[in-house]
């Protein structure tokens, strides 16, 4: 089966929105192994959209639009849709009683318009919205997929996911079943070569891997009859990956890296405590997003002046007059003052240069030190990192959260 996806709306035209909904659908057809061969964006204009659904039905067999269900004049995908496909818009009760609940429930006045919102294609598969007032609608006509989702990320992802997403897999004969790892550490192109034989010998379960900033991320899919068979295929490969991969993979499926790190911190019972300069907090930000990091995240210190590496953590005068506040020397002792200071067991730091300026020959834009300190011993870790200031400071952030994690895990 292939797909389509239409996106409706003259702001996607005009470049004040990224067409987000499309690249999210895309990704969870692809799950369900279906091959999507057109994206269009239309603008909220009759003729333009009927034309565009025309071209749609003859050569797609599953066409999906977003946006255009609103209650508004210039919303008017649900109307020209039900047009071609001769279908009259009728009242569906259920959904009306849903729209002035929902009204109801942010003590608003509905206005008349949102009642034509409850108004759908005689016969369609109403689809609930649990997020907003505009319901969805899913017509199969003449062997066609019609499928209609309002425009709103958070309202049209949860309506695919729920609703959408098991009929068409109903429709689809095999089993569609992925698995994502987490990898940190390793470049998208030599994780490729790295994994080439099985990547390239593989077409059942296949390996898609996905970079993103500073990590990589291999889907492994599966297209079998029954999901046990599917697992199963996916175990076999996701055991070959891991052996070859090690310790690169930190993590599977929507875990984060901060997640993973705050997680160990939490199960061994390891205290700590940053001090960073040119991450101003960024670190101790991603640690604290985790619930229940507090009993072991004790602070987290933003030393970005020579005097405050002197007067909170302690480093030397003499250290920062010889080998200057971005130097390994540096970090080492303000890795060991703030784990000091803090009374924890692991004392984290960051120096660097995060640019544009103050880089020099000896000492360029994008390098940073990452120094940790623990009871027994401490070390450093000297990255060069490439790119502007605001990516610097983040990749530096996250090489520290995975230093940690190597820490705890080795
Ligand atoms: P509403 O009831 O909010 O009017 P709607 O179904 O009519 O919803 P639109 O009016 O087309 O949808 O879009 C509403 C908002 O949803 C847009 O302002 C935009 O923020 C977001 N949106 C719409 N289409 C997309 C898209 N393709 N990608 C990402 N965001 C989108
Ligand atoms: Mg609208």
């Amino acid at each position: 089966m292939n797909a389509e996806i239409i996106a409706v709306g003259t702001e996607l035209l005009l470049g004040q929105i990224v067409n987000t909904n499309a690249q999210f659908l895309s990704l969870q057809l692809s799950q369900l192994g279906i091959d999507v061969y057109f994206q269009t964006v239309v603008g909220d204009n009759h003729n333009r959209l009927k034309d565009t659904f025309q071209h749609a039905l003859n050569r797609s067999d599953i066409v999906i639009f977003t946006g255009g269900l609103g209650p508004t004049k210039d919303d008017l995908t649900k109307e020209t849709i039900a047009e071609i496909l001769a279908l009259p818009l009728e009242l569906h009760e259920e959904s009306l009683q849903r729209i002035k609940g929902f009204f109801k429930s942010i003590h608003r006045q509905m206005s008349h318009n949102n009642e034509k919102q409850a108004y759908l294609p005689k016969g369609c598969t109403v689809l609930q919205n649990d997020y907003g007032t505009a319901p969805g609608c899913l017509i199969e006509k003449d062997g066609k997929i019609v499928v209609m989702l309002p425009g709103p990320p958070r309202e049209m992802k949860p309506m695919f996911n729920n609703y959408v997403f098991p009929i068409i897999r109903s429709e689809t004969s095999d089993i569609i079943y992925s698995k994502v790892l987490r990898i940190f550490g390793i470049g998208e192109s030599s994780l490729e070569e790295e994994l080439a034989d099985i990547i390239e010998t593989q077409s059942n379960p296949t390996i898609a891997p996905y970079a993103k900033e500073g990590e990589v991320t291999l889907r492994i899919t599966a297209k079998c009859e029954n999901e046990e068979e599917a697992q199963e295929r996916i175990q076999q490969v996701e055991q070959k990956i891991r052996q070859r991969l090690g310790i690169t993979v930190y993590g599977e499926g929507e875990e984060s890296l901060e997640e993973v790190v705050s997680n160990l911190l939490i199960q061994k019972g390891v205290t700590i405590a940053a001090a960073e300069s040119c991450t101003g907090g960024l670190l101790a930000e991603k640690l604290s997003r985790t619930p229940g990091i507090s009993s072991c995240f004790n602070r987290g210190m933003i030393t970005y002046s020579n005097e405050s590496k002197v007067e909170l953590l302690g480093v030397s005068q003499e250290t920062l007059n010889q080998y200057g506040a971005v130097s390994e020397q540096t970090a080492l002792e303000m890795a060991k003052g703030v784990r000091e200071r803090s009374k924890v067991d692991v004392g984290i730091s960051i120096t660097g240069i995060a640019g544009p300026g103050g880089g020099s020959t000896e000492k360029p834009v994008g390098l940073v030190y990452v120094a940790m300190a623990t009871e027994h011993k401490c070390w450093c870790q000297t990255l060069r990192l490439a790119g502007n200031r605001e990516r610097i400071r983040n990749m530096t952030s996250m090489r520290a959260l995975d230093m940690i994690r190597r820490y705890l895990i080795s």
